[in-house]
């Protein structure tokens, strides 16, 4: 038995010391390989590795964070999804739901999740072919990613249990920008928070308190409100940039709304949108 498959054996085990949420189970083995760490002559790579899962030990406290996806493809798809696991392996405690707009779901997607090595869960619902946009009508805008979203909600509903299963939802397009402070702040929301949304509505920002509509990036939703209001999901029948407010409206009055990012003063999320690249030719042979 070689070293490094070893190591990674121990690391399970350590992991599972580390993120074990019942009473400490699993002490006696951690203390087994503290006592041991010299014997078990890890590099200093290992050892750094070891002391980050440690340090990382009180994140078991936080809520988790599903994250919500939708894609589809298009050249810039990859460099949209590594930005965004990219940042996502920054946060503590998420679990990113990643829905492809396609009939079968894709290695690209399947290889770039592995690779992220988030906890992560893919599927796949494509729009229906009279609902998908035609390049350049803007009539078609405002029935993007409504399928996937509806697809992330059924996954949830089925599979994760009210008063059991803890966490907020948070809807993250593939395309925006993210300030990784923005989910501290979804890590407080106890019904629905919402924050400003950057470069939006023809806008420099858009504040939730001062305006009557709010961005899909600009708000998060309990899971256990999720899990109770099985008949709240998107609708290609909502209004035109109204779509956010009438889903949250299943939920909470306006009222109700928790302002967070500093009562709502500050920018952690811009409603970027990429360009579409101009490409007349294909590179055989390279992996894009
Ligand atoms: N999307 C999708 N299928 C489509 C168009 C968009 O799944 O045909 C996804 C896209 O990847 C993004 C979300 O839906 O995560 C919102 O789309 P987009 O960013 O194009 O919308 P906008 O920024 O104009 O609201
Ligand atoms: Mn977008």
């Amino acid at each position: 038995m070689d070293r490094s498959s070893n190591f990674d054996k121990i690391i399970v085990i350590w992991k599972l010391t580390v993120i074990e949420t019942g009473v400490d189970k699993l002490q006696v083995l951690k203390e087994a390989l503290d006592l041991h760490k010299e014997k078990l002559q890890l590099s200093r790579q290992q050892l750094l590795l070891l002391e980050h899962l440690e340090s990382n030990k009180d994140n078991r406290k936080l809520p988790i964070i599903y994250a919500v996806t939708p894609t589809y493809w298009r050249y810039v798809q990859k460099a949209e999804l590594t930005r965004i696991s990219q940042t996502l392996q920054l946060v503590p405690n998420v679990h990113w739901i990643v829905i492809e707009d396609s009939e079968e779901k894709t290695d690209l997607v399947r290889n770039l999740i592995l690779e992220s090595k988030l906890i992560a869960t893919h599927l796949n619902a494509k729009t229906p072919p009279f609902e998908q946009i035609k390049d350049k009508d803007p009539r078609w805008k405002r029935h993007r990613g409504v399928e996937q979203r509806n697809m992330a909600l059924a996954w949830l509903r089925e599979n994760l249990q009210l008063n059991k299963d803890k966490g907020v939802v948070y809807f993250m397009d593939d395309d925006n920008t993210y300030n990784i402070k923005l989910f501290t702040e979804i890590g407080k929301v106890k019904k629905v928070g919402v924050w400003p949304v950057g470069l939006v509505g023809g806008l420099n920002a858009e504040t939730p308190i001062l305006d009557s509509t709010t961005d899909m990036a600009g708000f998060a939703i309990n899971l256990d409100l999720i899990l109770a209001k099985h008949e709240a999901v998107f609708s290609y029948a909502m209004e035109k940039g109204l779509q956010e407010s009438e889903f949250l409206s299943y939920f909470t009055t306006k009222e109700e709304l928790e302002p967070l990012a500093d009562n709502c003063t500050k920018v952690y999320v811009w409603h970027t949108r990429t360009e579409k690249p101009v490409v007349n030719g294909i590179v055989q042979g390279l992996e894009v």
